[in-house]
């Protein structure tokens, strides 16, 4: 190895991502010293990427460093929370400068489109893995929970389903519909517009990563309610139905996880403003696929009314 640890650090961590007034103290130190805004809740979410498990250890390095932290941002975004600052754990199995520079470009990349700074983290050898940790603001009482949604409330998606999941199965990418979907699995968008702009217009929020089923029964569990969902109504992408057909792809988007939109509860009275402001803020829009009732347990209807039999609970590590 060339490098010491403490240069590779130096460069390329230490200046990864643009500097934020609220940092005292950044990367260098034992600890980051980083001020919270009188009048703001910290919230702290973190997950870890092994490869092989959650991305192919061969996957480009500038795609593992952006999913790293867009899968981050997605946690703090179902919370309705503003990002501020991150910290990152890498294992490496051995160093290679241009994997890292590719790295820490694709992880900048996303840091600086949401003005999240880079405080800390930690280096270390080993099967290749990355974690990391986000903290972000949001105002007391405002954060979006799992638990809140009503009997009445509608069920509502960013985006659209299903797309990872076919990217999952894809041996080969040759045509453009491929390329998208690829990119949906590589490149989740992180809806983090999308969760502030739930900040009281939605009783309860998540967002969806191991599958719709697996994390709106979650939101259930968490509300005390049940959920009836619409088939015909889930947002499926042109580039999915193409390739799998609608019926298939119906099917993903239900079951198949790594998708990293938002599913929220939101108040019959709230749906028209939620969407106007999506529409000015130049967000994803909102899809309806149901409605919240007292009746526990999530159900699914196909077009013709029929209850759907559904299994696919979700990715499991355990
Ligand atoms: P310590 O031994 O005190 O834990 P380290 O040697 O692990 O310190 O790290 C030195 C400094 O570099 C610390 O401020 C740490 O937060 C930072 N750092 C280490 N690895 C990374 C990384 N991958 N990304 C960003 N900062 C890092
Ligand atoms: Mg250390």
């Amino acid at each position: 190895m060339s490098l010491s640890e403490f240069e590779l650090i130096r460069r390329y961590f230490a200046h990864a991502t643009g500097a934020r007034g609220d940092v005292l103290l950044g990367v260098g130190d034992d600890a980051a010293l980083l001020r919270v805004p009188a009048g703001q809740v910290l919230a702290v979410s973190t997950d870890t990427l092994v490869a092989d498990v959650h991305f192919r250890a061969g996957d480009p390095a500038e795609d593992i460093g952006y999913k790293a932290l867009a899968v981050n941002l997605s946690d703090l975004a179902a919370m309705g929370a503003k990002p501020a600052w991150a910290t990152l754990g890498l294992t490496l199995p051995r160093v290679d400068e241009g994997w890292l520079e590719a790295f820490t470009r694709g992880f900048s990349s996303l840091a600086r489109q949401w003005d999240v700074q880079l405080v800390g983290g930690d280096l270390t050898r080993g099967p290749l893995a990355v974690t990391v940790q986000v903290h972000g603001m949001v105002p007391p009482g405002q954060a979006l929970t799992r638990a809140g949604a009503r009997p009445g409330d509608r069920v509502c998606v960013t985006g659209t389903l299903g797309d990872a999941a076919q990217a999952l199965k894809l041996t080969e990418v040759a045509g453009a519909e491929e390329q998208y979907l690829q990119g949906r699995l590589r490149r989740p968008v992180p809806r983090v517009g999308e969760g502030l702009a739930l900040r009281g217009r939605a009783t309860a929020a998540i967002d969806v990563s191991d599958g719709l089923l697996a994390d709106l029964g979650h939101l259930l569990e968490a509300s005390g309610v049940g959920a009836t969902v619409r088939a015909a109504s889930l947002p499926l992408s042109d580039a999915l139905c193409r390739t799998v057909g609608r019926e298939q792809a119906q099917r993903l988007a239900l079951g198949g996880g790594d998708d990293y939109e938002l599913c929220c509860s939101v108040p019959e009275l709230q749906l028209s403003d939620l969407q106007d402001a999506c529409m000015h803020g130049g967000l994803a829009p909102f899809a309806c696929i149901g409605k919240f009732d007292a009746e526990p347990g999530l159900r699914c209807i196909d077009s013709a009314g029929r209850l759907m039999h559904i299994e696919q609970p979700g990715y499991r590590h355990f």
